[in-house]
């Protein structure tokens, strides 16, 4: 199974890094599409729909946060923000927009083809999950949405309702970092001020629970300052059968 089923589009205006990433992806076997605006990346998407978007943030004409935005109203297509800009607030607002991912420059090719693979991964994913009998699982943990099972290297994990939710939500957007405030809203239906402490309390109890030591939880990292991010499923969804998806 190659690549080449994937068509992907890049939105960068500096023609160094757009021909670099372009011969990168080619070489890796996808189809690519380049486009050095937001108004000309926009045109492209609607005209060939593309499977992922590797989005610049700063444009000459519009910023990339306002592509996100209105690629999102009508599609669920992973974007993956390429950016030189690396501050927090950056990141939560492209975040916040509708981006799937953040790689900041200079990026090596290694990490920027992974987070590709993961972003495609999880998108099949997602959709694969609205099954009945679907499961998540990453590595030792496995998740059973249908009997709400939550188990840790075969040993079932007793979580409260919202520990529940919050891991269920991480593992549908696996491999993705969500913002705290974006897990607040998906929890708790809005953010105040003392949302985020909940939801560090709660994870403090999830990580406890999952017996795995502060700092070296390999399901959900804190990406510290910005959200949560699952660890990436097991090479797509499986259906309660054990069957690999593909
Ligand atoms: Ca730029």
């Amino acid at each position: 199974m190659g690549n080449n089923r994937f068509k992907l589009l890049i939105v960068e205006d500096e023609a160094g890094i757009a021909s670099f990433l372009e011969a990168l992806l080619k070489a890796n076997g996808y189809q690519v599409l380049t486009a050095c605006s937001c108004s000309a990346g926009l045109s492209l998407f609607a005209s060939h729909m593309p499977d992922l978007v590797i989005l610049d943030l700063g444009l000459p004409d519009r910023d990339g946060a306002d592509f996100i935005r209105t690629v999102r109203r009508e599609s669920a297509a992973p974007i993956v923000v390429l950016s030189a800009r690396s501050t927090e607030p950056d990141k939560v607002q492209a975040l916040d927009a509708g981006a799937n991912d953040y790689i900041t420059k200079p990026f090596g090719n290694a990490e920027l083809l992974a987070r590709v693979r993961a972003a495609l991964r999880a998108a099949r994913q997602g959709e694969a999950q609205a099954g009945p009998g679907a499961r998540f699982c990453a590595g030792g943990l496995a998740i059973d949405y249908e009997r709400r099972l939550v188990s840790v290297d075969g040993r079932e994990v007793k979580l409260t309702q919202t520990e529940y939710n919050i891991v269920c939500f991480l593992s549908l957007h696996a491999g993705r970092v969500m913002t705290y405030a974006a897990i607040a809203r998906a929890i708790w239906g809005g953010t105040d001020a003392g949302s985020t402490k909940k939801l560090q309390v709660n994870m403090a109890n999830i990580r406890k629970k999952f017996g795995v030591r502060p700092g070296g939880n390999p399901y959900i990292r804190n990406e510290l300052g910005v959200g949560y991010r699952m660890a990436d499923g097991d090479g797509g969804a499986k259906n309660a059968a054990g069957n690999k998806e593909d």
